[in-house]
């Protein structure tokens, strides 16, 4: 049973030290429980800030515990009357192989899914934070402008497929032309910037010719910096995520914009929400299953996954989706479905 554990909590970016991968026994399942074999393990920014003790929604991973995370298990071993051995679940087991469960948690998956890692992706957490994110707090009306960025992401990638659904003009920023290529092509964006270019700044206002009606915020930093001064009066923000400084160790350089923020946020008289997608809409999650799987199925909502082999490359591929170098849904494949 290997098991990657929290070694040190990293200063600004986490390295390979902070993490250590041990071997420990399986784990045997007692009375009441069942053992559950990792098969697809989630990486998700959010675990950044999990691995650091300052204050936040969520309580951090103990020094020499497992990581946290999502995974989609195969049942191996049932002492439980409602689970049998072959069931397939969707658990938080964190990243390991293996894990015994009461149960207590797991969401039962169709054990013949096709595709079960989608169940952490377009079907799962991310999807459900673009869907509940964009339409709630969004309110996208047709003909609005959407800007959205990391795009071609897990999240992203979603918030753009469903504003187009809802008839809206769909402006992307990714990093590099690849990946703009793709929102563009397969995903059916209007436009999509590269935020590395040179001129980023002048590239997005040229796509929004006619300002922002509603930015998704996942990254903030730069790409923020360059959003603000085109958002519409009555603009829309939800504030998803901020991973541009989740590696921050100090407030950015530069002047202070906060004055910026809060006189841009009264003249425009912009709709600013931050929200955490189980804590705030967890009860609306069939409403959201239910339209996704059909979205999915009709194709109307495609998806990309980026799939690493192997529980030992986790970190790597973690470290990795911090710098942008993941394309489409990061997914570790643990073990054999
Ligand atoms: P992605 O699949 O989008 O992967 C992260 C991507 O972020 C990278 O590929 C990269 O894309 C982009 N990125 C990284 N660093 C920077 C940077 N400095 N500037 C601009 N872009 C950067 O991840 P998710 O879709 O899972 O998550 C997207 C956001 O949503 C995150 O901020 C996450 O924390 C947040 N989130 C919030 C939830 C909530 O409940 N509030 C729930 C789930 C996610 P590129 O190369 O295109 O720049």
């Amino acid at each position: 049973n290997r098991r990657i554990l929290l070694h040190s909590r990293p200063k600004g970016e986490p390295s390979a030290e902070n993490f250590q991968l041990e071997n420990a026994e399986t784990p045997v399942p007692g009375e009441g429980e069942l053992l559950l074999r990792t098969v697809y393990l989630s990486l998700d920014p959010y675990m950044r800030g999990r691995m650091s003790d300052a204050e936040s929604y969520a309580e951090p991973v103990a020094l020499n515990e497992v990581m946290v995370g999502s995974t989609v298990c195969r049942v191996e071993k049932s002492n439980h009357a409602e689970f049998a051995t072959g069931d397939l679940v969707l658990s938080q087991s964190g990243w390991q192989d293996y894990d015994v469960s009461d149960g207590t948690g797991l969401i039962r998956l169709d054990p013949q899914m096709k595709h079960p890692s989608l169940a952490l992706g377009v079907l799962g957490m991310t999807g459900f934070t673009a869907f509940m994110g964009l339409l709630d707090i969004g309110q996208p009306q047709a003909g609005d402008t959407v800007a959205v960025a990391a795009a071609t992401g897990a999240v992203g990638s979603v918030v753009g497929q469903v504003a187009k659904l809802k008839g809206c003009r769909v402006v992307g920023v990714a990093g590099g032309s690849e990946k703009c290529e793709f929102a563009v092509q397969e995903l059916g964006f209007d436009a999509c910037v590269d935020h590395h270019a040179a001129n980023f700044a002048d590239q997005l206002t040229a796509a929004c010719d006619k300002g922002i009606d509603v930015y998704f915020e996942n990254v903030g930093g730069k790409v923020f910096d360059a959003v603000l001064p085109l958002l519409n009066t009555k603009a829309r923000m939800p504030v998803c995520g901020l991973i541009a400084h989740y590696n921050d160790t100090e407030l950015p350089p530069g002047p202070d914009r906060l004055t910026l923020l809060t006189q841009t946020i009264l003249i425009k008289r912009l709709k600013v929400q931050g929200f955490i997608i189980f804590d705030d809409y967890g009860s609306r999650y069939n409403e959201f299953i239910e339209t996704m799987s059909g979205w999915v199925e009709d194709q109307k909502v495609k998806f990309r996954e980026d799939i690493v082999d192997g529980l030992e490359n986790a970190p790597d591929a973690f470290m990795g989706m911090l710098k942008g170098k993941n394309f489409g849904k990061l997914v570790v494949r643990v073990g054999k479905g």
